[in-house]
């Protein structure tokens, strides 16, 4: 497996505490100028992409704009605490005439699925606003920062810029998703900006344990029945542990579709390990059998290097592809790359 040269390089910068960020004036002329504008994010989204995309929204009304929001994947049960999901449409709604797309937490336009539709859209300025270290840059304006924690950074930053002051209904939304993206502040890269603009978003409305309570402390019992049939097939080997999960056990736990199964978070835990994944088989409508790859890893290891090299994407310490395969064949050669990873990280004996 070719691991990319300057993802690799990017090994050294994992953990580094990163300099206050601010937007590039070109995206501020983009939103200033614009009035209607179609605000998307990635498919089965999570805390992050719904959280930057109602905090966006909010901010684009408090500049008398006229935002638009919409995501090809419905919201699973977990988000509908935060005001506003309702305001979110789903694909047929989506029209064709804007001024700007404003692209939020998606590393790669195949990430947005047809929300965006390149036959209606490609005409209209398509502005990306992500912290993903593998963004492949497709915007007409990419504002990329992988030293921050979440897309939700970002934003409280660019709302700095636009002279927008935060307010509770870009507060709540937009801690949310840096709550669910630092698993509540616990990942290597919170630093004292995430701190920073935590402390703001707080003193703006947003109550931090009302936000921990909805997302990170609540679960399905039909997500624990999943846990537990992925649990069964746990094994480790050289600091790897893994784990497989059917889609007949999906279908027999009831777990809701969008539900992303957080499995992986758990088992990068295991003190053995350094590097954790699951597999989750799934079956795409033409029957083709589809493996969604999720890893995890402890600091120094950057999983986000094997993720795209199998054409998906993250960040260092989580990251995750879609690969066609069996569950077989896929976790032994996506599980010898992760390996390889591990050997070319381990510090020289
Ligand atoms: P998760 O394991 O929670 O699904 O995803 C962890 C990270 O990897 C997230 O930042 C997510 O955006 C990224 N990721 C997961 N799956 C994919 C994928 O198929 N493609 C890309 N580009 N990124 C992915
Ligand atoms: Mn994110």
């Amino acid at each position: 497996m070719n691991l990319d040269a300057s993802l690799l390089k990017q090994n050294a910068a994992c953990g580094q505490k990163g300099a206050p960020v601010s937007p590039p004036p070109r995206l501020l002329d983009l939103l200033e100028t614009s009035h209607h504008i179609l605000c998307i994010s990635h498919v089965t989204p999570d805390g992050d992409a719904i959280g930057s995309l109602l905090g966006l929204g909010a901010i684009l009304r408090a500049m008398a704009k006229r935002p638009v929001l919409a995501l090809q994947d419905a919201l699973t049960s977990e988000f509908q605490f935060l005001p506003g999901v309702e305001t979110i449409i789903g694909p047929s709604q989506v029209g064709r005439s804007y001024d700007l797309i404003v692209c939020l937490d998606t590393s790669s336009i195949d990430r947005i699925g047809n929300v965006y539709c390149s036959d209606a859209h490609d005409r209209i300025p398509l502005a990306v606003i992500d912290h993903h270290i593998t963004n492949t840059y497709y915007g007409t304006e990419n504002w990329v920062e992988p030293s921050c924690a979440a897309t939700c950074q970002m934003l409280v930053a660019m709302a700095d810029a636009l002279n927008v002051p935060l307010t509770e209904e870009m507060a709540l939304p937009l801690l949310t998703g840096l709550v669910t993206d630092t698993l509540c502040f616990r990942t290597a890269n919170t630093d004292e900006n995430v701190l920073q603009v935590t402390l703001r978003l707080l003193r703006a409305g947003a109550e931090l344990d009302h936000i921990v309570r909805n997302t990170l402390d609540s679960r399905s019992f039909s997500l624990v029945k999943l846990w537990g049939a992925g649990l069964a097939t746990v094994q480790i080997e050289d600091g790897i542990v893994w784990a497989t999960l059917s889609a007949e056990s999906r279908r027999q736990s009831g777990v809701e579709l969008h539900q992303s199964d957080g499995l992986a978070n758990f088992l990068v835990t295991v003190r053995e390990a350094e590097i954790s994944a699951t597999f989750a088989q799934r079956f795409a409508q033409n029957g083709q059998e589809l493996i969604e790859c999720s890893f995890r890893a402890k600091p120094g290891f950057n999983v986000s290097q094997v993720a795209f090299a199998f054409g998906g994407g993250g960040h260092p310490p989580a990251a995750g592809c879609t690969v066609a395969g069996t569950l077989g064949e896929v976790s032994a050669r996506v599980v010898a790359a992760l390996h390889e990873l591990r050997r070319q990280s381990l510090p020289a004996s």
